[in-house]
């Protein structure tokens, strides 16, 4: 985490307009007490965590380095704070089990031990909560093993590009969750406005290649992008 996230994400809320939805993605080691209180004050609209496993043995082995206790512990936390200050943030927790991401990265059967299951049920005892079950990053596939984009991009068939901005923990804004690595730019929240960044030369580009899907020029993460076409 940035060392000046608090103050990075205050600037955010203060900088967007009141009716923006913010949504903080997480692993939530280092979402304190404190962190929460701030977040929760600060009016966060969305969070979301992942919890790969319902023992310690099973968490960490799929999230290396972080410690299962503190973790849970703030988890409870955040959702003790959030239901007593009664705060309308909406909370996403998304499990993939072991065996599931084998299958779907590799296409492979492995069938390790999973208690992913757990996690569910428990999850679901939270009134905020929502459980999602979300899709293997496709992204996983090594990129000498995937074809060269030809078809549309998900993003702009879900006009995705039209109502969100993505910022990463070091304010530099990307245009969607395939890139995670932010491999393309279009600016610094620490030095440039939101406006100047939204209606920029980068970002405007960016979008026009996308729409002749001249995904060669634009390079990666979208020329060997795997995201499936949305519904229709
Ligand atoms: S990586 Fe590029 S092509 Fe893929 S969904 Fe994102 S913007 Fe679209």
């Amino acid at each position: 985490m940035h060392p000046e996230f608090d103050s990075f994400f205050q600037m955010i809320r203060f900088s967007l307009d009141t009716k923006a939805s913010i949504m903080l993605g997480t692993n939530m080691s280092l979402i304190t007490e404190e962190r929460a209180k701030m977040l929760l004050s600060c009016g966060l609209n969305e969070l979301h965590f992942n919890l790969d496993g319902a023992s310690k043995e099973q968490y960490e082995e799929t999230k290396c380095g972080l410690n299962f206790e503190t973790i849970c512990n703030n988890i409870l936390k955040f959702l003790e704070l959030n239901g007593e200050e009664d705060c309308p943030t909406k909370v996403i927790c998304n499990v993939l089990s072991k065996n599931r991401y084998w299958h779907e990265a590799y296409g492979e059967e492995w069938n390790p031990e999973d208690d992913t299951w757990k996690v569910i049920e428990r999850m679901n005892t939270y009134p905020n909560v929502f459980v999602q079950i979300p899709g293997v990053g496709f992204w996983q596939t090594p990129k000498n093993e995937r074809e060269e984009k030809t078809d549309w991009c998900v993003g702009i068939l879900s006009r995705e590009m039209f109502y969100q901005i993505n910022i990463d923990q070091e304010g530099i804004v990307f245009p969607c969750c395939q890139d995670y690595h932010t491999q393309i730019s279009f600016g610094n929240f620490n030095e440039q406005t939101v406006e100047e960044i939204w209606n920029g030369e980068k970002r405007l580009k960016f979008i026009e290649l996308l729409f002749n899907r001249q995904y060669k020029e634009i390079g990666d993460p979208c020329l060997h992008c795997r995201s499936p076409q949305p519904n229709r």
